[in-house]
């Protein structure tokens, strides 16, 4: 324990005098000078006016050359000092990469003798500026041999600070310029294609969950292009005009909560939940007219409103699992990703956590993980939604047909036969109608057995099914009574069809049984429809009583209405 303890207190004693020393001296005696990691002096200035000969007088903290201070530095100076022990002077350059975030830069170079450089970068008007190197300054400079050089460098921020510094010689300043923002570039890229292919999606299905998925992948896509620097990057923008792009922060959390109402269908069976999403909504909408006034102002209480909306979307969406929505696991993984991160995140915004590149790059990382687990989410509904319409459609024809003889009920033929005789009338083509009766089938039954007469019921339909053709509407109006329509057929084709269908039906012998073998006939009676002044009912009626002559004039034969 003793031990711990004196480690412990070492440690602290070395932090303490880390923190209260002015940023060490930097060696600039190798031949090849890359410099990317070390201890810088900074000072936060918050009366924003202390110039360059005051700050020279102030004692500095010291934090690491890429690092955050948090929302809430303002304006902030940070002291490099370079010794070059050698016995050549050196030309080296200061790079600046995270530049591209802020509104001003001010450097000032000073050697034993003074100030021996300076320069000035307002980012608003930066694309012309020779030290300006697509987002990052680059400022050449040089050491003579022997001497220090100390550099204080003055950022005027917008709102949270991300201060990265390099120092390199020619070779290694021209490949830094070279390199970089590939990991950017892929996250960009992959949420792109999924904004394209869920606009072919919602081209193709119109659901609106895929169009609020791609607003908020677009949403997305922006503020990481903005805050990693591809924008600057690939478009040499910066400033006050791109800045505004930071609105992204609120668009993006407005369309996954509209999002998740719409795949939940919070409005309709999660209430109160919808009514606490409708609150989010709300603060998002007033944090984005905010901010197209003032979205520095809007983007301090930014990480905040994050930290809320990531409780509340995690309770909602944890509630309505718990009311057994099939989704709401999906949306839990791909929104941990999104807490995950971001939480990392918001701890380095806020200066609270040492940088790495997990914390600095959360809101990116969470992002295209979550939109990954999203995009699942949305191909699983598709399915969803196929399975209840092959439901559907399976209902539709269950309710349409008979379960026997698989051939359409009398409802189904009543209402299709409606709409043929409107096509027919339209067409000018005729129409005809033919009714069908088994004969003695009663005896059937009573002598071999119900079962037996279902399956002589079966062996009728799939005649009718053979000697009709494909455009005939069949149906079985009920016992063992059937009833056929022939568009574009007349009357002497309607009677050449039911005798083909009659005589099919005698030359069949149904297999009822091992040594069971039964024949039936049928009768018929044909009408052709009248057309335009007739219903196809009317037309059926004059068939039914043709088919009653043809059982009075001895059955098994085909009889034509008056
Ligand atoms: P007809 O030649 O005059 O038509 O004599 P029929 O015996 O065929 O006429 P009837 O209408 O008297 O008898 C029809 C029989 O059909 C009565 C009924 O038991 C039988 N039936 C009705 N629906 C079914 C069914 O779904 N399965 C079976 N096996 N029999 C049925
Ligand atoms: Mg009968
Ligand atoms: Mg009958």
């Amino acid at each position: 324990m003793a031990v711990r303890r004196v480690i412990v207190f070492v440690l602290l004693l070395w932090v303490v005098s880390m923190a209260a020393h002015a940023a060490p001296i930097l060696d600039a005696g190798d031949d090849e000078i890359r410099l990317t990691d070390f201890p810088v002096g900074y000072l936060i200035d918050n009366s924003q006016s202390l110039t360059y000969q005051e700050v020279r007088e102030k004692t500095y903290n010291t934090m690491n050359s890429k690092g955050t201070l948090g929302t809430g530095a303002s304006v902030t100076w940070h002291r490099i000092a370079l010794k070059n022990p050698g016995l050549e002077k050196k030309v080296l350059f200061l790079h600046l990469p995270a530049a591209f975030q802020v509104r001003a830069i001010e450097i000032y170079q000073e050697r034993s003798q003074g100030l021996v450089g300076r320069a000035e970068i307002d980012l608003n008007d930066a694309s012309g500026n020779p030290l300006m190197h697509r987002g990052t300054i680059v400022y050449p400079f040089t050491v003579p041999a022997g001497e220090t050089t100390i550099f204080y460098i003055r950022s005027n921020l917008y709102s949270h600070q991300w201060f990265e510094a390099e120092i390199y010689d020619d070779k290694h300043s021209r490949q830094a310029l070279v390199g970089g923002h590939l990991d950017i570039a892929l996250m960009v890229g992959m949420m792109l294609a999924l904004v394209f292919y869920n606009g072919l999606l919602y081209f193709a299905t119109s659901k609106k969950e895929n169009m609020l998925y791609s607003f908020y992948l677009i949403s997305g896509v922006v503020w990481i292009a903005l805050s990693y620097g591809l924008l600057a990057k690939a478009f040499n923008i910066y400033g006050d005009g791109v800045f505004i792009l930071n609105l992204s922060v609120f668009t993006m959390p407005f369309f996954l909560v509209l999002f998740m109402m719409v795949i939940f269908e919070t409005r309709e069976f999660y209430v109160t939940e919808h009514r606490i999403l409708n609150g989010l909504l709300a603060l998002l909408v007033a944090g984005f007219c905010y901010g197209l006034f003032d979205i520095e102002g809007a983007l301090i209480p930014a990480s905040s409103l994050a930290a809320l909306m990531m409780v509340v979307t995690f309770s909602v969406s944890l509630s309505i699992l718990r009311k057994g929505h099939p989704l709401a696991k999906f949306f839990l993984v791909g929104h941990s990703f999104f807490v995950v991160f971001n939480g990392f995140a918001v701890l380095f915004y806020k200066g609270l956590i040492e940088p790495n590149y997990l914390n600095s790059h959360g809101v990116g990382i969470g992002i295209v993980l979550e939109a990954i687990t999203l995009a699942f989410i949305i191909s699983y509904r598709i399915k969803v939604l196929e399975d209840i319409r092959a439901q559907q459609d399976e209902l539709k024809r269950q309710a349409a047909t008979d379960p026997l003889t698989q051939l359409y009920n009398r409802r189904y033929f009543m209402a299709e036969a409606k709409s043929m005789a409107e096509r027919a009338t339209v067409l000018g083509q005729p129409l005809s109608v033919i009714a069908l009766d088994i004969d003695h089938f009663k005896s059937v039954n009573d002598t071999y057995g119900h079962h037996a007469g279902d399956l002589v019921l079966k062996a009728v339909a799939d005649n009718l099914q053979k000697f009709s053709r494909a455009k005939d509407l069949i149906a079985r109006f009920g016992g063992e009574e059937f009833m056929i329509l022939l568009p574009g057929a007349d009357h002497s084709e309607a009677e050449s069809c039911a005798e083909r269908i009659r005589e099919g039906v005698e030359n069949h012998a149904v297999q009822a049984g091992d040594d069971v073998s039964i024949r039936v006939t049928v009768s018929l009676g044909v009408a052709q429809v009248s057309s335009a002044t007739e219903s196809v009912e009317d037309a059926a009626n004059r068939a039914d009583k043709a088919l009653y002559a043809a059982k009075t004039g001895g059955r098994n034969r085909v009889c034509s209405a008056a």
